[in-house]
């Protein structure tokens, strides 16, 4: 029989039936097929442009002769490990194959049909997924208008008023994706305290490393004692350079914690992933290598951008967004010809924008121009 004929949409759950699939940044090979371009750089999906750390490179090495065994589903080394690393007992932490995975167990654990999860206006987009993914409806609070200091970003007062009494979970980004914006340490703090206590505050932490330098910025570590509901998320994905071995964790209270592994698949953290996540963990060297790379190309690409007149968000992230018009599908297929992959994020709401990861110092220089040959519309 032709599938044609099955209605598996119609079978679908509604929830998933409704759902925009995640669009990733273009893959290297995708575009060196379609365009027959060489040279890429790929800006598109904030990844560390150093790459992994040498220690976790060595790590994953000696890890994959062992890999015809299966992962040890306890993690109980790297656990071990991230408990010492933030002070915190082995019982708190949850592993996930990448924080993504760690936000579905969420919402597996705590959403469903008849149960809400609130979020901002532009924020990241797999909250939106989780949500609907479980049939549990996404209520979605208006962000900071265009001219607040923080443009697009989280409402405080319009996430609270999103709040009801089918409310479950509550996500934050800090700092946001793709905006870059970020909400202040006391702004947060009285954020998270006038949330009801029967709601998660999913605190999603993926980009705090980059946000050490920022106006304000502090990591949520300190409230997890004060706040039994709050629940941290952190990946390796970033400033650990481990973007494809996929592994993340969640910091809460044990109670959640056991919620979270109760839902979780026994071995969702690969053991290549486990052992070099493990080695990153410590290795400070390449984190603060890699932290100030992002400090100091931020600003040059901030520099660049708004001397090409163009409007760029607040960011304490490792990418920026920046304002290129109404045709901002146009300057992206541009710059696309000329081998550099950035993200549209028309799909996040911001039409008009493009989000730019922080590069090394090369590529950065060769998105500045392909961006600047471009906008004045010349032909790749
Ligand atoms: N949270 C935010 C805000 C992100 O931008 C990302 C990655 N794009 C993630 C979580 C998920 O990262 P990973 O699954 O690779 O840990």
């Amino acid at each position: 029989m032709s599938s044609d004929a099955i209605p598996f949409c119609d079978l679908a759950v509604p929830g998933v039936r409704d759902l925009q699939p995640y669009q990733p940044g273009k893959p290297e090979a995708e575009l060196a097929r379609e365009y027959g371009v060489s040279d890429i750089v790929k800006l598109a999906s904030n990844e560390n442009p150093l790459g992994p750390g040498e220690a976790a490179v060595a790590a994953a090495r000696d890890a994959v002769t062992g890999v015809h065994r299966y992962p040890e589903g306890s993690a109980h080394a790297l656990r071990h490990a991230v408990a010492r690393h933030h002070d915190v007992a082995p019982e708190c932490i949850t592993f996930g194959n990448g924080s993504n995975d760690v936000l579905d167990l969420l919402a597996r654990a705590f959403l469903g049909p008849g149960r809400e999860a609130v979020f901002s206006q532009h924020a990241f987009a797999v909250y939106a997924i989780a949500t609907r993914t479980v049939g549990a409806e996404a209520v979605v609070a208006a962000a900071n208008a265009a001219d607040h200091p923080q443009p697009y970003g989280h409402d405080p007062e319009a996430l609270l008023a999103g709040i009801g009494g089918q409310t479950r979970v509550l996500f934050i980004a800090n700092p946001n994706n793709p905006t870059g914006t970020w909400l202040d340490g006391d702004t947060l703090e009285s954020l998270i305290a006038r949330v009801p206590r029967e709601v998660v505050v999913v605190l999603d932490e993926a980009y705090v490393d980059y946000a050490r330098d920022c106006t304000g910025y502090v990591d949520g570590r300190r409230w997890l004692e004060t706040y039994p509901n709050l629940v941290i998320t952190r990946t390796f994905s970033k400033i650990h350079g481990l973007a494809g071995l996929r592994a993340g964790y969640a910091l809460s209270s044990p109670e959640i914690a056991d919620l979270l592994n109760r839902a979780r698949h026994p071995f969702n953290l690969n053991s290549v992933a486990q052992a070099a996540a493990e080695a990153a963990l410590t290795d400070t060297d390449h984190v603060d290598r890699s932290v100030a790379l992002n400090s100091e190309q931020r600003e040059w690409l901030r520099a660049r951008l708004e001397g090409l007149g163009l409007t760029v968000l607040p960011s304490a992230g490792n990418f920026l967004a920046v304002e290129v018009g109404d045709d901002a599908g146009a300057v992206n297929e541009a710059l696309l010809r000329r081998g550099v992959i950035v993200r549209p994020i028309g799909g996040y709401g911001l039409p008009r924008f493009l989000r730019v990861t922080v590069g090394t110092a090369g590529e950065n220089a060769r998105f500045v121009e392909a961006l600047g040959e471009a906008l004045s519309g010349e032909r790749a």
